[in-house]
């Protein structure tokens, strides 16, 4: 069976973008291949961050994690640092991974442009998302578009580490990108994806009131101007929310609605707050269940972390002896 890797940072709850485009796609993947699912908090340390809650959001990750659908008998699901074995690997990989092509990764140039001094870590995220997969040897990773880039690079350090040292066995296998179809969501403000960071969420365990007072001023078609001016559904994030939120009737009636001008945004949104809290209660009610049993989450975790650091030491143990490290040879 072919086995898959993703990870997703400890922001804390997840918000409907992350559902949208990952998580809900991996509680369905978690039936078709070993799935090997990752909190990656050593990746949410290489910014600034907040020291005091990064235990607290990683928990709260899992929570959501859990209660949207990944099921630990099925699935394993831990939190990097618990599996030291990455950061181990990810330096074996240091060796070989291309500083030119780190310095042209989008993301690092993204992330770097306003800050004054670079700190190495995000030089070598993609290094260690490389160790990430690798240590599995997972063959295939469902990403989204934006991580494209980076799961080339992946590919490359593979290549670059068995032409060293694998040449007669591909030791590590070139992972292949399974591509969400969802990958992209917009943010409320309907302009850039969403993200915590930019405040423009709806976090997927909000109560039916705080998914309204959001929604309520959310971006539509700006030449929907007043309510008898028509608008093109199209250009409108709200649109493409029902779209995942609402059935295909509903679908219908908002477009042409909204090229009719046979209702206003309000009356839109209302309708699509019915079908997201609607479609979002289960999910809500089983996070109620898991926050009251921190122990039982955190055994969840540990049982994961268990068991991928069973197939991690194997990994690293054999990349060690094909590099020659004493104790391992
Ligand atoms: S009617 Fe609905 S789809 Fe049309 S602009 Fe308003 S919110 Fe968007």
């Amino acid at each position: 069976m072919d086995r898959i890797f993703s990870g997703i940072q400890p922001t804390g709850d997840l918000h409907i973008g992350n559902w949208l485009g990952a998580v809900r796609n991996w509680v369905t993947l978690q039936d078709q291949f070993a799935s090997i699912f990752c909190i990656v908090d050593l990746h949410a340390v290489t910014l600034p961050y907040e020291v005091s809650s990064l235990a607290a959001r990683t928990r709260d990750m899992a929570i959501g994690l859990l209660a949207a659908g990944i099921d630990p008998e099925r699935a394993i699901l831990f939190v990097q640092s618990a599996v030291p074995e990455h950061a181990e690997l990810e330096w074996l990989f240091t060796t070989v991974a291309p500083l030119g092509e780190l310095e042209r990764m989008t993301q690092f140039k993204d992330k770097t442009e306003k800050l004054e001094s670079v700190p190495a870590g995000l030089l070598c995220y993609p290094i260690l998302q490389a160790a990430d997969i690798l240590l599995y040897r997972a063959n295939k990773v469902p990403v989204g578009e934006d991580q494209v880039q980076h799961l080339e690079l992946t590919r490359e350090i593979a290549r670059r580490w068995n032409t060293a040292y694998a040449p007669e066995a591909a030791y590590f296998p070139e992972p292949q990108a399974l591509l969400t179809p969802a990958s992209r969501i917009k943010g409320l403000d309907g302009k850039a994806k969403m993200s915590k960071s930019l405040g423009n969420t709806i976090g997927l365990l909000e109560s039916p009131e705080a998914i309204w007072e959001k929604l309520r001023p959310a971006a539509t078609d700006p030449a929907r101007v007043t309510r008898k001016d028509p608008g093109t559904p199209e250009l409108c994030n709200i649109y493409a929310l029902h779209q995942y939120f609402s059935p295909p009737e509903t679908v219908s009636e908002v477009a042409d609605k909204c090229r009719t001008a046979g209702w206003g945004c309000l009356d839109c949104k209302r309708r699509l707050a019915d079908a997201m809290i609607g479609t979002l209660a289960p999910i809500r009610a089983r996070a109620t269940e898991l926050k009251r049993a921190p122990d039982a989450v955190d055994a969840a975790l540990a049982q994961g972390a268990e068991r991928a650091r069973s197939i991690a030491r194997e990994t690293l143990h054999e990349a060690k002896r094909r590099m020659g490290f004493f104790g391992a040879v």
